[in-house]
């Protein structure tokens, strides 16, 4: 594609990328049949092409509207468009650009700027977060039901964490809203790697990943976030930590990209590049043990259930298939661990969670909640399981059926 970007924009470094990344689209529109948003409205400017035209009128100094911003802010940041993508488009980049740039010429009405601002502040603080979140559950039986489902029921949690008796360490990302709402799965891959050899290290002074803030589109804010873990990390890392091991693949995407964000930061870019180099989804790391998994599984460590386990359903999220580009290895996992995986028609769709998104655009949201959990049911499975805690959340909130991380599923089997 041909570019001639405005004066105000060339020469930048988000410019020059935003340039090189816009070239290499040829407009063929493959994208377009794999977009989840394009699927359920059917209009061009809701597809990646139509967005990128769009991108490309405003990084060339035309007009930039509220429609521009509208049709931007419907995408889910899914990356299915790049998977799809014959030509290699780095979409979600420029997307990250497109947005910012958008966001400072184009003002929200105040009602959006505050749910946006409420978001930002509050999601990724655990001192926050926690206790609204308490408060929220006890009061959720009053709830009106379309609110009850959004905060998800208390319930009790396995949370023994096996003490540090290994050689071999890797370090845990916690993550946000994650301890409050599912502290069973930090839990449970720590029990699952110290049978395997591996003791799992939590840096306390780390916390968000830095996507919240980030994707509503408050970059330098979010930089923040990933120099705290940095510097919360880097003395694990000089000990020698094997690895980063992100347990929501949504978190997994952001940390992968801190090399990349923070390379312009001379005090920060070679760190950075380091972290992003040892992070590690769970089921990569799992996935590279696999054989002590299954010496362990065939032991007697690993007692036979009584009854067969469950059939389940996997939902790969859109940040582990499409961000990370890990496909089949939690199924491997599980297949590995007795478990029988039922067909997921449209695997590859956007169970519309997509971090803020199920908030910020409800209606396509619950629309696209409604169609996975129809296509998860599919099949019959007596579980759902999945691998990042938005999912989770999201989808737990349209289902009667339970659904938990796949590590969880996982330790069970093993304890
Ligand atoms: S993003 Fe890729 S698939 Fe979509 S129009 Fe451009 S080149 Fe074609
Ligand atoms: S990221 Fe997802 S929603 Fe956005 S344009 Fe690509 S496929 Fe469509």
């Amino acid at each position: 594609m041909k570019t001639n970007l405005a004066e105000y924009i060339k020469s930048t470094p988000e410019g020059k990328e935003a340039e090189s990344i816009l070239r290499t689209c040829v407009h063929c529109g493959f994208c377009t049949a794999t977009c989840p948003t394009y699927q359920l409205l059917g209009d061009e400017l809701d597809s990646p092409r139509g967005r990128i035209y769009l991108m490309k009128e405003v990084l060339e100094g035309n007009a930039v509207t509220a429609k521009t911003q509208m049709h931007l802010d419907r995408c889910l940041t899914c990356r299915a468009c790049e998977t799809t993508c014959p030509s290699g488009v780095q979409y979600g980049r420029l997307v990250d650009i497109g947005r910012n740039i958008v966001d400072q010429h184009v003002s929200r009405p105040l009602s959006q700027s505050i749910v946006r601002t409420a978001l930002r502040f509050v999601l990724p603080r655990p001192a926050l977060f926690n206790p609204l979140l308490r408060i929220g559950q006890s009061v959720r039986p009053l709830l009106p039901s379309a609110l009850k489902k959004k905060i998800p029921k208390p319930g009790k949690s396995n949370t023994i964490w096996p003490a540090l008796r290994h050689a071999r360490k890797m370090l845990v990302l916690d993550g946000c809203v994650q301890p409050s709402l599912a502290p069973q799965i930090n839990a449970a891959t720590a029990r699952v790697l110290d049978r395997l050899g591996i003791s799992l290290v939590a840096a306390e002074a780390a916390g968000c990943c830095g996507a919240v803030t980030f994707h509503l589109n408050r970059q330098a804010e979010a930089l923040d976030f990933m120099r705290r873990n940095i510097d919360a990390w880097w003395p694990h890392v000089q000990a020698g930590v094997e690895a980063v091991v992100i347990t929501a693949s949504g978190c997994g995407t952001m940390v992968k990209e801190y090399g990349h964000l923070l390379a312009r930061d001379p005090q920060y870019a070679g760190k950075a590049a380091r972290i992003s180099e040892l992070s590690k989804d769970l089921s990569e790391v799992i996935f590279a043990e696999k054989e002590k998994l299954e010496e362990v599984l065939g032991s007697s460590l690993a007692p036979r259930p009584s009854s067969p386990p469950p059939r389940v359903a996997f939902h790969s999220p859109c940040s582990l298939q499409h961000g990370l580009q890990i496909r089949g290895m939690v199924e491997g996992l599980l297949i590995s661990a007795g478990f029988e995986l039922t067909m997921v028609p449209d695997s590859h769709l956007c169970c519309g969670s997509a971090g803020t998104y199920s908030i910020l655009q409800p209606e396509l949201s619950q629309r696209l909640l409604k169609n996975k959990v129809d296509a998860l049911e599919s099949g019959n499975p007596g579980m759902l399981v999945t691998a990042n805690i938005g999912c989770l959340t999201h989808i737990q909130s349209g289902t009667s059926l339970q659904v938990k991380h796949w590590v969880n599923i996982l330790d069970e089997r093993l304890s």
